[in-house]
């Protein structure tokens, strides 16, 4: 189980998603990723290694907004790879997906989803997640209650930031025994898995608990 940073503001949120990330290096990691969501601008940028190669790269490819989402991965089910890294999303490529911990039925739900059309690209278990959103989408009335219906075929454990390019004003954070911390500042919330990655931006946090969205 590694480390996320999420942030939602009013500057971008590459340079507070790359410094918290930086931040929870200590922690160990196989491969790093950011994503920027917007309504037709988002961009992601993935590097097996560390997070300063990720940094470079984010650098010589300008990503810039105000929603981003970021990931240092401990690969639990797949090789560190490019493919495999964080973020993951739909084919679409409308919803971002950061998890840290372990889908336990994550085969048994590929397995429905690929019979449903879907195809994958990487071997991580994470991926299951926005697809199904995905899925869900189609079929509930907000995005909201399109995580809430994944939320509940999931078996396992999570900490994860979400974000769609219908709502880039929007950050959702999810969790079960992984831990996520929001950090409330002037005008921006950032979230992390860990207070390390945003005590240089605020004082002001919030716990979730489990099972809180
Ligand atoms: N199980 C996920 C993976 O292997 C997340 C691992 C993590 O917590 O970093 O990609």
């Amino acid at each position: 189980m590694c480390g996320i940073v999420g942030y939602v503001g009013n500057k971008s949120g590459v340079p507070v998603v790359l410094e918290g990330l930086a931040a929870l290096e200590y922690r160990g990691y196989d491969s790093a990723g950011i994503a920027v969501i917007d309504r037709d601008n988002s961009a992601v940028v993935k590097e097996v290694g560390r997070v300063e190669a990720l940094a470079k790269a984010a650098d010589a490819e300008k990503i810039a907004g105000p929603l981003a989402i970021g990931h240092t991965r401990w690969a639990t089910h797949g090789v560190p790879s490019f493919n495999n890294a964080h973020p993951h999303s739909n084919a679409a490529g409308t919803i971002f997906v950061v998890h840290n911990g372990i889908i336990e039925n994550y085969a048994e739900l590929k397995a429905r989803l690929q019979a449903a059309g879907y195809e994958f690209v990487s071997e991580t278990d994470t991926e299951v997640i926005p697809h199904l959103i995905d899925y869900y989408t189609n079929q509930t009335p907000n995005f909201e209650a399109a995580i809430k219906a994944a939320l509940g075929d999931l078996v396992g454990t999570y900490g994860l930031a979400i974000a769609t390019v219908s709502e880039p004003d929007k950050l959702y954070a999810a969790r079960v025994s992984s831990p996520l911390v929001i950090g409330v500042g002037k005008h921006e919330h950032i979230l992390a898995s860990d207070p390390t990655a945003l005590m240089e931006y605020t004082k002001k946090v919030i716990f979730l608990e489990d099972y809180d969205l």
